[in-house]
């Protein structure tokens, strides 16, 4: 998926996260975005946002649909670029045709994780496939760490197995939750999953107390260590509880999507669809992209034209940072 902003604000994210008393659960609204395509299908936008630009090093969280595609034209997103940064397709409806520089020619669909690593420089195409009527599903992005962030271009495939949970099931595509690891590799340690939660059922998982994580609502009205969450609101939980449970009062099941990890603790800077360290980092990769460069080489097969980068703000954005997790001040 490509930043279809127009005028994309330079981020500063990470950064030093506060000592932490006992963490409560914030609740994260999307902004609506809309993403290329003949009709701009729109997508929900959770992370970066002002209040939180990282969990763990998931940096951008964007979730569509049920997009019916006969309206919105469906997802057809041309040749575009990433750099410093790996991206994770996960669907619950319809089927996505991805191409990208490496020569890989895949399908993502429901249940399957792709996950393409951009390292110094990739391109790909993200268009939907005529046999799909509805699209549903998350885009994420995960921040490539300094020492790593030059790796070369990879493209993983994995279909996790569904784990049995008491009230309900989970599919692990990162990291590990009940008793499952996925045997895909990370630069950092992360926690992907998707959730079922039955209806009047209470799931309780046990995690690492040094991950963060954020739980994205699909479907269903949930409650997070005790606090109620809407479809389409990411709960975030600061590191250090060794559980969390989701309860479903409602009446159908609940899917939501987990995602953790350990606070990333380095400050990064996103712009469209790089990641850098520095403003020239960020230059140079749209120099490069707008000259055609080697560096992010060239997708076969997709019928159209690369997407232009869009122009640089004249002048390096103030920082945002990371801030620290609020905290109860009574228990
Ligand atoms: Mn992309």
């Amino acid at each position: 998926m490509s930043n279809a902003e127009i005028q994309p604000a330079e981020l500063r994210c990470g950064g030093p996260a506060g000592e932490g008393a006992s963490p409560v659960i914030e609740v994260l609204t999307a902004r609506q975005v809309p993403l290329g395509g003949p009709r701009a299908m729109p997508v929900r936008r959770t992370l970066p946002q002002r209040a939180r630009t990282l969990i763990g090093a998931w940096c951008f969280a964007d979730h569509y649909g049920p997009d019916y595609v006969s309206t919105t034209g469906g997802m057809d997103v041309a040749p575009h670029p990433h750099t410093g940064l790996q991206t994770a397709s996960w669907l619950f409806a319809g089927e996505i045709e991805h191409r990208d520089s490496l020569g890989s020619h895949a399908f993502v669909r429901p249940g399957e994780l792709n996950l393409m690593t951009g390292g110094s420089g990739i391109s790909h195409t993200e268009v939907s496939t005529p046999r799909t009527t509805v699209l549903h599903g998350v885009q994420l992005w995960v921040a490539l760490p300094d020492e790593h962030r030059a790796t070369a271009r990879d493209f993983q495939h994995y279909v996790p197995d569904d784990v049995r949970l008491d009230g309900g099931t989970a599919r692990v595509f990162l990291g590990t939750l009940a008793g499952d690891t996925s045997p895909v590799r990370t630069f950092t340690p992360l926690l992907g999953a998707e959730l079922s939660v039955e209806p009047d059922a209470t799931v309780t998982l046990s995690i690492d107390p040094e991950f963060e994580h954020g739980l994205l609502v699909d479907t269903g009205d949930v409650i997070l260590n005790g606090t109620a969450l809407k479809p389409t609101e990411l709960g975030y939980a600061a590191p250090g509880g060794g559980t969390l449970t989701v309860e479903n009062g409602g009446t159908g099941t609940a899917r939501l999507v987990l995602l953790g990890g350990p606070p990333f603790g380095e400050e990064i800077i996103m712009w469209w669809n790089f990641i850098g360290r520095t403003h020239d980092d960020i230059v140079r990769a749209r120099e490069d992209w707008e000259h055609a460069s080697d560096r992010f080489g060239r997708v076969e097969g997709y019928p159209g034209d690369r997407l232009p980068a869009p122009a640089l703000p004249n002048a390096t954005l103030s920082p945002r940072r990371n801030p620290a997790p609020a905290t109860k001040d009574a228990r």
